[in-house]
């Protein structure tokens, strides 16, 4: 490795960088690691390079160097955490007998650790596939550091709260304490980055932002750096070890449809960050990593389908859970009959979310259409606007509206939707009485396209319970490591447990960065 040559300055480094909207906050440039420029292009030389700036990849070059290591974070974005900034802060956390020590909160009815594993596993196996994860091993492991993890977190300056309880969402959770801090209606994930900037910056920590890592540079089987552009720049950062944090890739075409190739035959729709497109599973991939295989996205909501929320913003609130913003009145969509492409019923419209977009994908039967009357004016008005006779169909009677759509079964349904909330028994479906709508006996009626979302990817590359990426026969890559969404697949049979992904993510970032720079 040449490490002779000319040093480059900080002003070229930070050369470019421009930043937008809220995260501009956390754009910034620390001082460089040793620059120098060799025969083939500029190297430069750090112990530990991250590659992605989410939780995964902030909490484990913080770990890094506190322990003493000179770390340095490769962030494609112009900003720290970007996938993260619009968060609400969740993050599911453990509370066992076995690690009291570090509740955040107490528990009304304590869990032993195989309690929480039956609690985890129930709501997994929503959808279930014949997998071999969850690794309760690994499971276990993580979920049970998830509250030394918070911990550690407050350490930083972001005071936890609980926001829910295993109860209500099958993990106890927390949030960060807006209400403690002088800006109480900031975004927290805005604040918790905003913490972790300084924090990163006061233990040193080299913050190279809209750098993309692109190759992974190896020796004799081992990687010992990573290729990253800086504009129309490449350079190379060589390092004993290389962390891929790259996120999912959920946005990425090519990977959806080898993994997840529902997500274009039902035309889900994507609210997560548009930068991640797996370009950490392509690298790893080239060094020999094995990837999964059998990939699944982390649901969020049904909502109108792209075209109309394209068209018209606020159709983005016509849901029960928007992204932003309250959603609107009368658009109560959990208690309306949905049906599939034949006008069909096919589940209980007030299932959680997760069991919706999953039942949206296994059925296979888009386009989905929401039924909709006049009773609420506002509403009715935003549909007659976006009539389309495609993802907005209107006519006088439900019959009509069958026509019109080609959606033949619409009526029967809609009759044996009536007949099952009149009798307050939904024996199809077993939707509770209190849950339907009940429609005007007149027109007009709109079929509205809905559409699942998702925020977040479940595939990647696999790794070994200390983080190291593995190649198909289980042996580890030396000098690669893979923390969160690019390696959680292990963490789920089919569905998502709420708040895991920000957990594990936080857990494994801190856990690998810790014994990183132990080594
Ligand atoms: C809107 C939204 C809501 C969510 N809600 C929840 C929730 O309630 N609970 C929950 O648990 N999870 C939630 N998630 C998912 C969760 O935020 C992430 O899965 C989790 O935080 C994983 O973090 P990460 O660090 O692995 O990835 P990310 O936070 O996505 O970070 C990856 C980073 O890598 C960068 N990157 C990508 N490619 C490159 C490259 N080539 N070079 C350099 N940098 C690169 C990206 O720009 C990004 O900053 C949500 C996600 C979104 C988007």
């Amino acid at each position: 490795m040449n490490t002779t040559g000319m040093t480059m300055g900080r002003r070229a480094f930070c050369g470019g960088l421009a930043v937008f909207g809220a995260s501009a906050a956390l754009a910034g440039c620390s001082a460089p690691t040793k620059q120098n420029e060799s025969a083939g292009g500029e190297t430069a030389e750090t112990d530990i390079v991250v590659l992605g700036s989410g939780l995964a990849g902030s909490a484990c070059a913080l770990a890094a160097a506190q322990g003493g290591a000179r770390v340095t974070i490769v962030e494609k974005s112009p900003s720290l955490g970007i996938s993260f900034l619009t968060s609400k802060g969740n993050v599911s956390i453990c509370q066992t007998v076995e690690n009291e020590e570090f509740w955040q909160f107490v528990p009304e009815i304590p869990d032993t650790m195989d309690d929480f594993v039956a609690r985890y596993d129930k709501v997994t196996k929503t959808g279930a596939r014949d997998v071999a994860y969850p690794d309760y091993n690994r499971v276990r492991a993580l979920m049970g550091a998830s509250c030394e993890t918070i911990n550690w977190v407050e350490q930083i300056g972001v005071d936890f709260t609980q926001s829910f309880t295993k109860e209500q969402v099958g993990t106890d959770t927390v949030k960060p304490d807006m209400a403690a801090t002088n800006e109480p209606d900031k975004a927290p994930g805005l604040f918790v980055f905003e913490c972790m900037k300084k924090a990163l910056e006061e233990n040193g920590v080299e913050i190279l932002l809209e750098h993309e890592a692109t190759t992974l540079v190896s020796e004799e089987g081992s990687i010992v750096g990573v290729e990253v552009l800086d504009g129309s720049k490449t350079k190379q950062i060589h390092a004993k070890a290389i962390v891929l944090a790259t996120g999912g890739f959920g946005g990425s075409e090519e990977y959806l449809d080898e993994l997840v190739p529902s997500v274009k035959s039902v035309g889900f729709q994507y609210l997560g960050n548009a930068l991640n497109t797996g370009d950490g599973i392509s690298m790893a991939k080239t060094v020999g990593a094995a990837c999964y295989e059998d990939g699944w996205v982390i649901p969020f909501n049904v909502m109108p389908c792209k075209k109309l929320t394209d068209a018209n913003p606020d159709f983005k609130r016509l849901c029960d859970m928007p992204m932003s913003g309250a959603p609107i009145e009368g658009g109560d969509v959990k208690s309306k009959l949905l049906v599939d492409a034949a006008g069909e019923r096919f589940i209980n419209e007030a299932s959680p979310a997760i069991a919706q977009v999953t039942a949206m994908a296994d059925h296979d039967a888009a386009p989905y259409y929401v039924l909709f009357d006049a009773s609420n004016a506002d509403v009715a008005a935003m549909l007659d606007e976006a009539a389309d006779g495609e993802s907005v169909v209107k006519a006088d009677t439900v019959e009509a509206l069958a026509e019109a759509a080609g959606t033949p079964a619409l009526v029967a349904s809609y009759e044996a939707y009536r007949d099952a909330a009149a009798a307050g028994a939904d024996e199809a479906f077993g939707k509770p009485a209190e849950a339907f709508a009940s429609y005007q006996e007149s027109g007009p009626y709109y079929l509205v396209s809905y559409v699942p979302s998702y925020v977040a990817t479940m595939g990647g590359v696999k790794t070994d319970a200390d983080c190291r990426v593995v190649d198909e026969s289980e042996a580890p890559i030396e000098g690669l490591y893979a923390i969160g969404e690019i390696a959680h697949r292990f963490m789920y049979n089919r569905s998502f447990v709420r708040h895991c992904s920000n957990s594990s993510a936080l857990s494994m970032g801190r856990i690998l960065g810790t014994s990183l720079a132990a080594e």
